[in-house]
């Protein structure tokens, strides 16, 4: 992205918890948005792979509804939380039942239901990501799930302390293993807006031709993302976008307009609360240019 826009509207920061994530240059930008139809519009570095990171909870979570339906909610809830991504906060006095399921502490619980649903629950992600994308190349990458690993305190002692509750049924550090994987996948804006379709298609995958989950679950889906999905800022993004959308420490996020098309934005520059600052002012200015805000 060019540096007189950056300095307009505010370059953000890069993650800095890892190098992998630390050393992408901030002149990266990418869009593509993909409708009902299939149809891809994309613009700058689309096809450039970056780490999904928390957009991955968008994918985990479908599943595990797919696995286990409503009895995932006994599990976890589905209130905003008003605290950052990686609080442990709320555990303590809501007994190891976490806020919702894209906060870190809901995404190890969905982890571990995933897990016990799976013989192979890694390899039913990696075909997951690729049936949904369209694309058989898609991967973790194992330098960043490493560094997920070597950096991770917080989401280790996240995970322990859920299992004090018993809300961890699998050895803990499968279920990180799990969670540092989706983590660490690498995919392009591309291939994220394709992964994201079935929810702009009543849970149809046009990529795959498959009913991933009804359409009241697709519909339940992106409520969830529209008061969950950009961490402790998804009042103020239902207030500038307006749309359903999952944001992730790489510099992504996807969007969703319903019955129309799916979106995703990659700039690896963040804002204080960890959304890509220019990827959640495009998206704005995408709703405000186009009208297609949900309100
Ligand atoms: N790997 C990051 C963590 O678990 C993901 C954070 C994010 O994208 O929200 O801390």
């Amino acid at each position: 992205m060019d540096a007189e826009v950056r300095k307009r509207f505010g370059e953000g920061r890069a993650a800095s918890y890892i190098d992998a994530l630390a050393n992408v240059p901030l002149d990266r930008f990418g869009m593509a948005l993909v409708t009902r139809d299939g149809t891809v519009h994309e613009v700058g570095d689309s096809r450039e792979g970056f780490s999904i990171q928390s957009i991955s909870k968008v994918h985990t979570v479908t599943m595990a509804l797919d696995a286990i339906g409503d009895a995932l909610w006994e599990r976890v809830d589905r209130e905003p939380s008003g605290d950052p991504f990686n609080s442990l906060i709320q555990l303590e006095y809501e007994k190891g039942i976490p806020r919702n399921p894209f906060m870190n502490a809901g995404a190890l619980v969905v982890a571990d239901v995933l897990l016990s649903a799976h013989e192979r629950p890694e390899q039913v992600l990696l075909e997951f990501m690729r049936a949904r994308s369209g694309s058989t190349d898609v991967g973790g990458d194992e330098v960043v799930a490493r560094s997920e690993r070597e950096s991770g305190f917080r989401n280790i002692a996240t995970a322990n302390f859920i299992r004090s509750f018993g809300n961890i049924h699998n050895d803990v550090d499968a279920v990180l293993d799990f969670y540092f994987l989706q983590c660490s996948l690498k995919m392009d804006c591309v291939q994220l807006a394709r992964s994201m379709q079935f929810l702009a298609c009543g849970g149809y995958c046009g990529m795959s031709g498959k009913q991933v989950v009804s359409a009241q679950m697709s519909t339940r889906i992106n409520s969830l993302m529209m008061t969950a999905g950009t961490y402790d800022a998804a009042g103020d993004f239902a207030y500038y976008v307006g749309l359903p959308a999952k944001s992730g420490v790489g510099g992504g996020i996807v969007a969703v307009v319903p019955h129309v098309m799916s979106l995703c934005v990659w700039y690896p520059g963040l804002d204080g609360k960890g959304n890509s600052q220019l990827g959640k002012y495009a998206l704005h200015r995408f709703t405000q240019l186009t009208g297609l805000s949900v309100f």
